[in-house]
């Protein structure tokens, strides 16, 4: 297993290296953002643990980068900061999981096997599946109950998105750059209508309903309607 550390402390780059090469992984270690935006980008590995604070390019840029190229490889990031914002914003740009430093050795092993073992399973996914309500990722065509759902690019694309989070609640900003490549901070009737031609497609016909919207905060998918949805 080929794992790439980008970490531009000496002493936590060495002791990752140290310790996961003991562990038995094969270790590329970049000590700056451009070293690790490079190899990244040109060479193949299982795993990516990428640190936030670089001084060159940070972690959060070559992340979204590095995502944006169509790279699926889980990314694992280190971060010093400790607030929600912050792992969010990893989150939201790609990362797998996130690991507040200081660390222990010990848990950042389990979380990186964690990844492998996720990142074998999803490679083989070619198709989302909630309720009855089935996409078909490689052919691009949606069903439920077995009915073609027809749907234009963009339109799969937001289900996609729904499907893949499911049950979390999306703002509009985080859908219209996810599906958009845009920002609508202003202008999220975009983004209502969208859902609205979708819903007539995807829920209008069933009597479960899948798609839910969150008052005053977005839209989610998902089996259960509660309270603040309607
Ligand atoms: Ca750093």
């Amino acid at each position: 297993m080929k794992l790439l550390v980008v970490e531009d402390e000496t002493k936590t780059g060495d002791y990752l290296h140290q310790g996961l090469t003991e562990a038995g992984f094969l270790i590329t270690l970049a000590r700056n953002g451009l070293d690790g935006y490079h190899l990244a980008m040109t060479e193949r590995f299982d795993i990516i643990i990428l640190d936030v604070m670089l001084p060159d390019v940070d972690g959060w840029r070559i992340l979204k980068s590095f995502r944006e190229a169509g790279h699926q490889t889980p990314v694992l990031f280190l971060t010093a900061r400790d607030s929600v914002d912050d792992r969010v914003k990893g989150l939201e740009l790609g990362a797998d999981d996130y690991l507040v430093k200081p660390f222990a050795f010990p848990e950042l092993l389990a979380r990186v096997r964690t990844l492998l073992r996720r990142g074998a399973t999803s490679s083989a996914t070619i198709e989302l599946t909630i309720a009855d309500l089935i996409l078909d990722l490689p052919r691009r065509r949606a069903t439920r109950s077995g009915k073609k759902i027809p749907l234009s690019q963009k339109e799969f694309a937001l289900l996609e998105l729904l499907v893949r989070r499911q049950s979390e609640v999306l703002p509009r900003t985080i859908i219209a750059s996810e599906v958009w490549d845009m920002n609508f901070d202003s202008d999220t009737n975009v983004i209502d209508v969208a859902i609205r031609r979708l819903r007539a497609k995807v829920d209008d016909d069933f009597e479960l309903k899948l798609i839910h919207t969150v008052r005053g905060m977005g839209y989610k998918l998902d089996v259960e309607d509660d309270d603040a949805c309607t």
